[in-house]
């Protein structure tokens, strides 16, 4: 794989490399079909070898395929790829030398397709149907009538009651809804709370019971690492997952987090070794493998009013992200669980900004199984597989994201969605997601349609689909009709769960200390210029479609991303509107004012705790860091160093200033244990981590812009983190950072990056502090 390492630094040796990842790739696609259509013409004159089974180290097979990648390029074919790829790369031999080391670097991968397939398939399996309960198909209905009605065990419809005239058919009367929703509910509601229908949409706020398993060392501490951070770590998910359920007016809340085991009560938790914590989740379902923990436990845990979610195994050996019931049961709570691996749950795992949010994506899609929704796409047919679960509005599939020819073009649809239209803004992320309904225009790309012929193309970020958490993040979203069906399905098989949830969404039901999903707020919002997500200034007044609009508003089948507006280009602060006209914005009502959209009323997220400005930030232990977290109390040290520390520091050097390990069970808003102390704390030189002459090595050096590289290779200043092994010795390193002394050179040396030097590019190089 070290080619390929070589060749993914050349790629991103243009500046402009982010801004035309788009282009590059599609290009590439292009370049790398005529390859493949053409492949018989290389070689021809050394006997016919074929591409995949060339020795790239061959010189002159090397020459075949240069000059034939290099006729193809300068072909009208394409002339289109060429010309997206010139301006990037200049001239087309280095064009010509980037393909044919792709094609080596790529070749190597397909030789490991296999494996690399297999790791995906089972990154997220099929969801376990439900061991059928002993239920009929066939219900009958009223004595007195010969009406049977045909129903999917999944969605029982209310049946039995002898006062109602409309058994077993959908009433549009809220007063009926309400009293069938009454008359199964378990647990008694508080006195005075009346539930609404579910056709009415009401809010709920679900609360939910986390069961976090773990495994004692043999050394008696506890794994996995990270296990007494769990409840901080889910509640960061649950944030998360809040926005995008936020359009369904569902939401999460934490009822309880179960992860200490010294409780009595809990003894559960805690498995008697990591083998056995893993093999709880592998091979099998943790429900076959270990239910025998389940019953007992989740029937303590306020069921039926609360979802049970188990935290149990890490990826690999488990070959799953979680797994829920469709939908979840209300008469047993062992068919009402929900299961998550540790690896979803984990901010070293999936649960953070690094994997695109993918523990979020999987806490999501299995809540939405567990409130009753199928999968949108069907099993090797362009059936509606939904439909079952009472949902029209999502078009029919032939398999997942995943498995399409397209896969890889959506993937890059998705990334460029990310790049250019959020901009990579976290926040705007969550913001956009709290707001979009049905299929957003950007999901509806007729290239990405695995039926043709059948109404729409695929969605590649509904929620509930197999697809890339990229995907999910740039534009997921629910449908109304997946809206409304779980909260119909939801009212009929849980109602007990439906019915308090609507009561915990009162103000009166709000249990202390749980707040509602705060509105990621729009920076600037004011009246009467209001500004849109990408802080431009709304026209007061506008005209689209021959209709005038003002200000910030909805305008209507042109709304599915939200409130927009066309932007005011005179004011001079719009430096990115959306296709240089308009953006997105959230509506401000103003006194007396022409816009008569209501205002959400944000709830602004706290401010950070600003530093004093004039007084040096503290930068000891318990200090206020970057994003308003404190710093430990406790000292700190790195894993691989004895030295500790007290507050902020830069054991690592790390070019963007000290920083500290944070208080326990504070997260960065990247998910990380740890966060970038204030600048004040930045002026002293971080404290030597070691002797240049007596280690411990390696020993990073102190310079952090005074490095010399010598053996000329101009352009070029120590890689930021690299890896570097000496053959000589069998020894190698990881994540080395800036100029490092090795015990096996006793001197100076970096893998260098270089600006407009390939030669250099990614080589080692003696380097010292000048
Ligand atoms: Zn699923």
């Amino acid at each position: 794989m070290g080619r390929l390492y070589n060749v993914s630094q050349r790629l991103q040796v243009s500046p402009d490399f982010s801004d035309q990842l788009y282009q590059l790739t599609t290009s590439l696609v292009d370049v790398f079909n005529y390859i493949q259509a053409n492949q018989d013409k290389v070689g021809a004159t050394s006997g016919h070898r074929r591409l995949l089974q060339a020795n790239p180290n061959d010189p002159v097979f090397a020459q075949a395929l240069r000059g034939f990648i290099k006729s193809g390029l300068t072909s009208p074919t394409l002339a289109g790829a060429l010309g997206d790829l010139t301006p990037i790369y200049n001239d087309v031999d280095t064009i010509v030398d980037l393909v044919v080391d792709l094609f080596y670097s790529l070749r190597e991968v397909a030789s490991r397709a296999n494996e690399i397939a297999n790791t995906q398939t089972n990154f997220h399996p099929r969801e376990v149907p439900k061991p059928e309960p002993p239920q009929p198909d066939i219900i009958e209905g009223l004595d007195n009538t010969s009406i049977k009605v045909t129903v999917r065990a999944n969605i029982p419809l209310v049946v039995g009651e002898a006062d109602d005239p409309l058994v077993a058919t959908p009433t549009p009367s809220s007063s009926s809804g309400t009293r069938r929703l009454l008359q199964q509910i378990t647990v008694p509601l508080p006195a005075g709370f009346t539930p609404q229908p579910p056709s009415s949409l009401p809010a709920v706020a679900i609360p939910v019971v986390w069961h976090i398993l773990r495994y004692r060392n043999a050394d008696g501490s506890y794994g996995p690492p990270g296990v007494n951070d769990a409840c901080a770590m889910i509640q960061r998910m649950m944030l998360i997952g809040n926005y995008r359920l936020t359009p369904s007016k569902i939401q999460l809340w934490l009822k309880e987090c179960r992860n200490d085991p010294n409780n009595p009560g809990y003894q559960y938790l805690t498995l008697p070794s990591r083998d056995s914590w893993l093999n709880c989740a592998t091979g099998d379902y943790f429900y076959n493998k270990c239910g025998d923990l389940i019953r007992p436990s989740c029937g303590s845990a306020d069921y039926p009013r609360s979802i049970n979610f188990y935290i149990v195994g890490e990826q690999p050996p488990t070959d799953y992200v979680g797994y829920a019931f469709v939908p979840g049961a209300t008469d047993d709570c062992f068919y009402g669980h929900v299961m998550l691996s540790w690896t979803t749950v984990s901010t070293s795992g999936v649960n953070n900004r690094a994997n695109f949010e993918s523990g979020v994506s999987g806490l999501v899609h299995e809540v939405m199984h567990h409130l009753g929704m199928d999968h949108t796409f069907s099993d090797g047919a362009c059936s509606d597989a939904d439909a079952a679960s009472g949902v029209m509005d999502t078009p029919p599939t032939n398999n997942p994201v995943w498995s399409q020819g397209w896969a890889q073009k959506a993937y890059l649809s998705c990334l460029n969605s990310w790049n250019k239209i959020l901009v990579s803004d976290w926040d705007g992320a969550n913001r956009e997601a709290s707001r979009r309904v049905g299929i957003p225009i950007t999901d509806q790309n007729t290239q990405f349609d695995s039926c043709p012929g059948l109404s729409g193309p695929d969605e590649i970020a509904n929620y509930i689909t197999y697809t890339y958490d990229i995907c999910l993040l740039a534009m997921g979203h629910l449908t109304s009709g997946q809206i409304q069906a779980m909260h119909q399905i939801t009212a009929n098989t849980n109602p007990t769960l439906y019915a308090w949830a609507q009561y915990y969404a009162t103000p009166a039901g709000l249990p202390p200390g749980v707040t509602p999903v705060p509105t990621p707020s729009p920076s600037g919002n004011s009246c009467p210029a209001a500004k849109t997500d990408r802080g431009c200034t709304c026209s007061t007044k506008w005209n689209f479609l021959g209709k005038d609009y003002f200000g910030c508003q909805t305008v209507p089948g042109n709304g599915n991303g939200g409130p927009w507006c066309q932007v005011d280009k005179a004011a001079g602060d719009c430096v990115r509107a959306r296709n240089g006209w308009w953006d997105y914005c959230t509506p401000v009502s103003c006194p007396g004012g022409p816009s008569s959209a209501p205002s959400p009323s944000p709830s602004p997220k706290p401010a950070p705790t600003p530093s004093p400005s004039n007084a040096p930030a503290s930068c000891g232990a318990g200090a206020v860091t970057k994003n308003g977290l404190t710093c430990t109390a406790a000292d700190w040290k790195l894993k691989s160093s004895p030295t500790t520390y007290k507050g902020c520091a830069n054991p690592n050097n790390d070019p963007k200033g000290t920083w500290c390990v944070l208080a326990k069970g504070q997260l960065s808003p990247a998910g990380a244990a740890w966060d970038y102390c204030q600048d004040g704390c930045n002026t002293a030189a971080p404290p030597s981590t070691c002797d240049t002459v007596k280690g411990p090595f390696p020993c990073k050096q102190e310079c952090q812009r005074g490095i010399s590289i010598s053996g000329q290779p101009a352009g070029c200043v120590c890689a930021d983190l690299y890896s570097i092994s000496f053959d000589g010795y069998g020894t190698s390193y990881s994540n080395q950072r800036g100029c490092t002394i090795f015990s096996e050179t006793g001197s100076g040396m970096c893998v260098v990056q270089c600006t407009n030097n390939k030669r250099a590019n990614g080589k080692a190089y003696a380097c010292s502090c000048a």
